[in-house]
Order: structure tokens, then sequence, then C-alpha cells
């Protein structure tokens, strides 16, 4: 199949959180499975200098965002055989310092930014060198009024547009903006209902995307069964349930060659669950470059995240209030809400010798991190997949979640699978619930047989893409047979 991803983030090049990972390993797998992939997403400041085999392909949009004329150009790179990277040029809109904002506050012209980015799609899924791709697979809300632009493209010209696929890695972003940006996609008024991209009043791209894609996928099972119900919905559920014949969910898979034990350039030292050294040694180097005391019997928790609401770190940092009088580490890594910053920031200043808190995004370190620390918490409200307890699973770090979205899919606690157990597992969102899951885990590690077992259950836990993209691969036959 000839498949274009349209993302607004894609690592290696662009990232704020798993987005960027899913969709770069996606891109990845299809191709190695003999699938023709290009890769559509903005260039950002610094994209050029980091990878200067970027090339011009001499394709030019030209796009009418309302009365506004706005051009780009694209760059390519090709990262494998297969697999196309298509860079779309815009100054005004992606030179900038942030991909969504800066200072935790969103760019005021988002809207236009994006709906410049999903015009440029429509536009270059024309121009692609041999024709048109057989499906068309956005993500999240930067991308979601695509489908809607390819149908309409297709009632204007006559052209018969390729099936659209919509990915929503989180359902809480949606893309929401005064009534004014409708102006801006150019459409009829008829896509301006309540059937359509309208939303109480206002344009949501996410809802867009929902109405008008082929096929809907979500991020895990259990998140695409939980965004049908009203707790979890963000008063999209009810188009969700009308959708739900058409509504997947896949578990994302994870980049092994990335995130690997023993051939990682992020790690001193290699390991593997025969051989358990080298986590050892990172745990140490870890405690001393963080300045925390390089002791081994004492269990290090850590956590990797954005500092928002959905994360959970309001509860968290509840139970580490209760929980630090035992003998434990904690290191937290994250930026985002300033008043948690604070709140992290002023634990660390009251227990120097037992936590550490990074503030800012450090790639590197989120490596050291996971494979030097005994237990990674992800105390999460909801979360549609989440990668962080998988990477911490294939580091031999045992993750501490909340029953629910991914989390829930891709971790065993003891009381549901004595052999297969690898995590700790709690179920109501509250300070007390966590406590009492810390407190599993600091018993857990005083029973070293176990421990090894469920480190070993962890380490050989596996979620390859090659599963996921075969998932994928059947969504893509399905939104072509109509
Ligand atoms: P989400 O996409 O909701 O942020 P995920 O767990 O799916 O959560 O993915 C988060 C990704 O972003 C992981 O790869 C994680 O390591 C990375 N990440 C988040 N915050 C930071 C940070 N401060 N520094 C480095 N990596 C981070």
């Amino acid at each position: 199949m000839k498949i274009l991803l349209a993302s607004s983030e894609v690592h290696p090049f662009s990232k704020t959180g798993g987005l960027a990972d899913m969709v770069g390993a996606l891109g990845k797998a299809l191709a190695a499975e003999g699938h023709e992939v290009f890769i559509v997403t903005p260039l950002y400041r610094g994209i050029r200098g980091r990878f200067t085999e970027l090339r011009r392909v001499g394709v030019r949009v030209e796009v009418v965002l309302g009365e506004m004329l706005m051009e780009g150009e694209v760059w390519e790179l090709r990262p494998r055989p297969g697999l196309r990277v298509w860079f779309v040029e815009q100054q005004e809109c992606f030179d900038r310092l942030g991909l969504y904002g800066e200072n935790n506050a969103d760019y005021p012209d988002n809207a236009v930014r994006f709906t410049f980015f999903s015009k440029a799609v429509v536009q270059i899924a024309r121009l692609l060198p041999g024709g048109a791709p057989d499906i068309v697979h956005v993500h999240d809300w930067q991308a979601a009024l695509v489908p809607a632009l390819l149908r309409r493209e297709g009632h204007r010209t006559g052209w018969t547009p390729p099936r659209s696929v919509l990915t929503v890695h989180n359902l809480a972003y949606q893309g929401r903006f005064a009534q004014g940006a409708f102006a801006l996609t150019n459409l009829p008024g008829e896509y301006f209902t309540m059937d359509g991209v309208e939303f109480y009043g206002d344009v949501n791209f996410l809802k867009a995307g929902i109405v008008y894609a082929d096929m809907i996928t979500t991020v895990s099972p259990r998140y695409a069964r939980e965004i049908c119900t009203e707790a979890y919905g963000c008063g999209l559920d009810d188009r969700l349930r009308a959708r739900g014949d058409r509504l997947a969910g896949i578990l994302n898979g994870v980049d092994y060659d990335e995130w690997s034990t023993h051939r990682n350039i992020h790690l001193k030292h290699p390991y593997s669950f025969r051989k358990m050294g080298g986590k050892a040694a990172t745990k140490h180097d870890l405690q001393r470059e963080l300045g925390l005391p390089a002791r081994a019997d004492v269990p290090l928790f850590a956590t990797v995240t954005r500092l928002a609401d959905q994360k959970g770190m309001d509860i968290l940092l509840g139970a580490l209030e209760e929980m630090l009088a035992k003998e434990m580490q904690f290191v937290l890594l994250g930026s985002g809400d300033p008043a948690l910053q604070r709140g992290y920031q002023n634990l660390a200043r009251r227990h120097p010798t037992k936590v550490t808190v990074r503030i800012g995004y450090d790639h590197a370190l989120s490596h050291r991190i996971e494979a030097g620390c005994d237990f990674f918490l992800m105390p999460s409200r909801f979360e549609p997949c989440g990668l962080n307890q998988m990477y911490s699973l294939r580091y031999g770090a045992i993750p501490i979640v909340r029953r629910t979205g991914g989390l829930d899919d891709s971790v065993v606690d003891l009381t549901e699978d004595e052999e297969r157990a690898d995590g700790i597992k709690f179920t109501e969102f509250t300070t007390r619930a966590l406590t009492g899951a810390i407190r599993k885990a600091l018993v857990l590690h005083d029973t070293p047989h176990l421990l090894a077992q469920m480190r070993k259950n962890a380490m050989t836990a596996d979620f390859s893409w090659s599963r996921t993209t075969q998932e994928y691969t059947q969504v893509y036959q399905r939104a072509l047979a109509g």
C-alpha cells in the first residue's frame, strides 16, 4: 500500500510526547513491511540544522486560508528504503521556539498554523510522485481537519480522494477554536453543523476528524472503550459511540532499537535480564549524577512526564509527602504546570537526600532514569496508551500504574496473574490508593526472589511493532473496503 502519515510531531525530528514516538516508529515499521510510506510534518526551527541531509524536492504548496494565501515548500529526508519524510516549510507558522506554544501558553494562531498544515497535507496527497496514496492516516487534532478537507476536495474537483484514518492519541486535546476559525477552512457552511465540525458554537478540529474519517483508531483497546463513556469522552463520547463500528483500539508498539538495554548510546552499562550488573551500575551513576546518596539498597522511584493534570502528579505529591518518611529515593524529570513544578521543587528542598527534581526536557536523561530506577510511577487520571510504562518494563523498572487506558492493557498485576506479573496497579484515583501501591513496592523491594521474577517478566514482555503494524494494516484494509 501507499500510505501518507500526517503528524505535527515525529521522532527524532520534533517531539513533545508519545505522539512523536508512535508516528516515527509506525512509519519505520510500515516501510519495513514493504509499504511505500510518506510522513508529512512541519519543518520546525532547528530541524535543518540537526539533519543536514534534508533536501528540497521542488514541491510547493499554495494554501488558501479564508482570504489569505500562504505558501510553503517541501523538504525531504529518506531515513530508510520505503520511507520518505516530507517537511513542510512555512516560516511564519513553524519557525518558532515551540511546537504549539511557549511558556506553557498556546500560540494564539494555532488554528491558522494547523489549518495551513492540514491543507498542505491535502495538496501533497495530490502531488506525491507516482500518484495519490491509498490511505491518508492523520494523527490528533493538528491534522484532524484532513478527512473533511479531502472529502471537500473530492466534491469540488471530481477527484476520488484517498481513504482516511484518524488516530486519537489523546481525546483531551481537541483543537477547539472560536467560530471565526471556520472561515480558514473554506469549507461550505453545511460542514458547520452539529453533525460536522461545529461544537457548542465553536470549531472543533478533532471532532471533524471523528465525523469524517473512514476509520478511527485510538492507542489502546481499553481507552477505545473508555472514550465512549461520559466520564472519559471529553464531550465527544456521543460522536464516538455513533461511529463505534469504525473505532478500533490498537496498543502502540515500542521501538526496541531505540529503547534497548544492551545497544544504546544513552546507556554506558549494557545489561539484560540474565546479566543485571549493568542496571546496578546505571543506578549508581544516576544517583551520583542526581546528587543522591549512591546506595544500592535504597529503592529508587522515578517518573518522566509532562506536568499536566492528566498525569496524576497532584496525587503523587501527596503520596510522596507521606511515603518519604521511609527509606526511599525519588527523581522527577518533567516540565509543565508551574504550580506542580513549584510543589516538586519544594519537596526536593525539604528532602535533599531523598528527592531530586529536574525541570526540563532531556531525552538522554530519560533513558538513564528509566534504566537506573527500580520503580517507575505513572498514576495517570487517564492514559490513552502511555509509552513510559512499556519503556520501564523493558528497562527492568517495575511500573506502578493506575488501572486506566493503555496502562491497564500493558501491565500485569500480581492479583491478575501471579506468574506473569510485571507491575503494580491501583484503581482509585486517590492519594491513599497510590500510597498503598508505593507501600507494596517497598514490600516487593524487600522480597528479592519475587522482585527478580517480576523484573524478568517485565524485561521479556513484548510490545514490538510487528503486532501493531499488522493491526493498522487491517484498519487500512477496512477503510479501503468502504
Ligand atoms: P504523553 O504522550 O501523554 O506525554 P507518553 O508516556 O505516551 O505520554 O509519552 C511520553 C514520551 O515523552 C516518552 O517518550 C517520555 O520519555 C517523553 N518525555 C516526557 N517528558 C519528558 C521529559 N521531561 N524529558 C524527556 N522525555 C520526556
